[in-house]
């Protein structure tokens, strides 16, 4: 696969950022130097076809920053935890090498596990890398045999996974490069040109073949502004909307019996329910007009082929995983799911079979104290109650945390509470970074962490269906290490004897792909370091089509069939069948007296949560959209707004400063701002300070776009 030139070759590599389209990257490197000196699309990649988003195209800005964190540190005595400005690192922290920071630490992570036990050290890591090593494998192998706390990694995706899960036991969704026989493509809850790009070619070939795209999301986003329809429905009410599409598609007998009949288990009970869900009561707590609500669910019954691309927006309120499985159900009730170019696409990670288990070996949770003495589990925190975690918990309260993969102190629920904790002086703090971000300010020891070029990792893929190798393109900057270096030098620290902890990348690797599943026989090391990209072995139609979910064998649910209704949910004391219930925080509730808008914390575009939000080229690119909040012009009339002026948004969790900026990207009662670094900001908070630690109804996952706040002129 490595082609070489005269002074310079082009290494394979993959984007491991938490995007769902894996890029195959080539990354051409001056031999003489050892310096990246491109990134580029793999050409070759079926997905990726030779191009990049803005955020990578520019990735040697980041990679090459002057800012980069290139040496362990440890806080100096007496420097207090808390924000630094740029430059103010040095005052705060020393320079050491990296032998005296992985002693230091091993030391104070055995005091501390000695004295209160080892569940007083919790881990918190999430995608900040989606390589399967430096994701999840030497890291957890260490946790298990120290007997930490387990971090259940819930922040991003785990109530649309347990919907997916509960109407068909696997997460799977239609190929990628099937979107092009698409006939209607409903994005629902997802920005594909903000954050899923390489999807969007295939929907313009659809769209050029006289596709319509619909999207529904209660943001203008850049796709919405593209799209065919844009049907801004209120934060929240998502289930409303798919129900209502159910009763209009079933009372004028637009299903289809057939599929229904054979593949799906409770339709009856399902069709029971939707006489509730009339168009004018769905429009009455969606805001979307009732003859909309009829036109959308006769269009989406009447296309062949029709797909919906349903993502991350609709699972991250308390309703969330509901809203994400009455859409999911969508496609059974019409049978999508029988023609090539329709079905659903929530994630295609299901479809990847990697040994996770070889890889951060829970067995090893039997070594450690609490296995040996007490003969169990470690106990698990859910991450979106990091703030609760720190301040909160006790049996035993939190002494030490582990930082790696994320940065908590700005992408993290209930900022506020996350601060007071970080701040602990009492609290032990590691944090493994690239740069000096929010969470960095809290460390007692700093370790710089390697980029995706400069190490060699597996991974799969949620937006796609091939296995990829990524080389590593160049050496480590300064010291920075890697994931699997650095936590396999430390389990050797702490005495841990086990073999395992002397694992090499590709020794993981192997492993990784050491895998029963079907669909990844005889996927290898080497057919990967040759080829960079391997389809998984998808079973397939006689024509070569991959068909999820149009025939027997498919569904992994107790009743082997797609379930409308639910007996595992039921058992667990949850809704069977899925029912419409507003969030706490949302238009419906009493709580909107006192806070009236709707607010929805976003992603940038050009930042992949709080990543790249401190690289200037990728600052430039947001300029119109940070610091801001977007508010419709009948909320700021009353209040005295103006577009330009300084604003505080506030609940009863905190306080922000913005600018309003009026326009249509929201809907009267809507207001919209986003996610980047606290330190940043105009007034040192990040969006986070006005979100909840409140989880989904299913799944336990974050609830980012319920919450009610309230403006007024600064
Ligand atoms: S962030 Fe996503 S779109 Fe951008 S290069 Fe990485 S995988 Fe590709």
């Amino acid at each position: 696969m490595p082609a070489t030139h005269s002074s310079t070759k082009v290494v394979h590599a993959v984007c491991s950022h938490d995007c769902p389209d894996s890029c195959g990257v080539l990354v051409t490197v001056d031999t003489l130097t050892g310096r990246a000196v491109k990134v580029q699309g793999d050409p070759a990649h079926p997905v990726t076809r030779g191009f990049l988003c803005g955020k990578v195209a520019k990735y040697l800005d980041r990679v090459y920053s002057p800012d980069r964190l290139l040496y362990p540190m440890r806080r100096r005595a007496g420097v207090a935890k808390g924000p630094l400005r740029q430059g103010e690192e040095a005052i705060a922290f020393e320079r050491i090498g990296w032998e005296e920071a992985l002693d230091g630490i091993a030391a104070r992570l055995g005091a501390i596990s000695g004295e209160h036990g080892p569940e007083s050290i919790l881990p918190y890591s999430y995608a900040g890398t989606i390589g399967q090593l430096g994701y999840g494998s030497m890291d957890r192998r260490f946790f298990h045999r120290l007997g930490a706390s387990q971090l259940d990694r819930t922040i991003c995706s785990t109530a649309g996974e347990a919907a997916m899960l509960s109407v068909y036991g696997v997460k799977l969704g239609t190929d990628t490069e099937d979107f092009r026989h698409a006939k209607m493509i409903v994005v629902w809850g997802g920005n594909v040109h903000g954050n899923n790009v390489h999807l969007w070619p295939f929907i313009e070939e659809a769209r050029r073949n006289g596709a319509r795209l619909i999207v529904i999301d209660p943001y203008a986003t850049r796709t919405a502004k593209l799209a065919d329809w844009h049907i801004a429905i209120r934060p929240g009410t998502d289930t409303a909307l798919a129900l209502g599409m159910m009763h209009v598609i079933v009372g004028e007998g637009l299903h289809d019996a057939e599929y229904i009949a054979k593949h799906t288990h409770g339709f009856e009970q399902l069709r029971e329910t939707l006489p509730e869900y009339s168009p004018q009561r769905v429009s009455g707590i969606t805001g979307i007009a009732a003859a909309d609500v009829v036109k959308l669910a006769r269009e989406y019954a009447t296309t062949v082929p029709a797909l919906i691309r349903v993502n991350y927006g609709v699972q991250r309120s308390e309703n969330g995983g509901t809203a994400a499985r009455a859409v999911a159900m969508l496609p059974c009730v019409t049978g999508a799911w029988m023609h090539r170019g329709g079905g659903l696409q929530f994630s295609t990670s299901g479809a990847f079979g990697f040994n996770g288990t070889a890889l951060r070996m829970p067995e090893l949770m039997q070594a450690s104290p609490l296995g040996r003495e007490a003969n169990r589990e470690a106990r698990t925190v859910n991450m979106v109650q990091l703030g609760a975690a720190l301040t909160e918990l006790s049996d035993p309260p939190v002494k030490a945390l582990f930082v790696y993969n994320s940065n908590p102190a700005a992408v993290a629920p209930n900022q506020n509470a996350v601060l007071r904790g970080l701040r602990r002086d009492d609290l032990f703090t590691v944090v493994h970074e690239q740069f000096f971000t929010d969470t960095a300010d809290y460390a007692d020891f700093l370790l710089p962490a390697t980029t995706f070029l400069e190490h060699k990792d597996v991974q799969g893929a949620y937006g796609h269906h091939f296995a990829q190798l990524s080389q590593q393109a160049i050496e480590p900057l300064g010291e920075a290490r890697s994931n699997v270096w650095m936590f396999g030098q430390l389990g050797q620290r702490m005495g841990f004897a086990e073999a395992c902890f002397r694992d090499t990348e590709d020794d993981l690797i192997d492993q990784a792909l050491d895998s029963d599943h079907p669909w990844m026989q005889g996927i290898t090391r080497e057919e990967l370091e040759r080829k960079g990209h391997v389809r998984l072995r998808l079973p397939c139609d006689e024509a070569g089509t991959y068909l999820p979910f149009s025939g027997d064998g498919w569904f992994r649910t107790p009743s082997g069939k797609a379930e409308f209704y639910s007996e595992a949910l039921a058992a667990r004391g949850q809704e069977p069948l899925p029912v419409f219930v507003p969030n706490p925080e949302s238009r419906h509730t009493a709580a909107a007296q006192s806070y009236p808008l709707e607010m929805l914390a976003r992603k940038a575009d050009n930042y992949m949560n709080s990543t790249f939000a401190n690289i200037p080229t990728h600052q430039a690119m947001e300029e119109a959209k940070s610091g801001v909040l977007e508010m419709n012009a009948s909320d700021a009339a009353p209040r005295g707004i103006a577009d330009g002026d300084a604003v505080e948004v506030f609940n009863q969790r905190g306080s922000l400063r913005l600018r309003a900026r009026v326009n249509l990207s929201v809907a009267s009662g809507v207001v919209a701002a986003q996610l980047g670094w606290n330190k940043l900001a105009a007034g040192g908070a990040g969006v986070n300070v006005l979100t909840s630690e409140r989880l989904s109804d299913i799944g336990g996952g974050a609830t980012f776009y319920s919450v009610l706040v309230e403006v007024r002129k600064a």
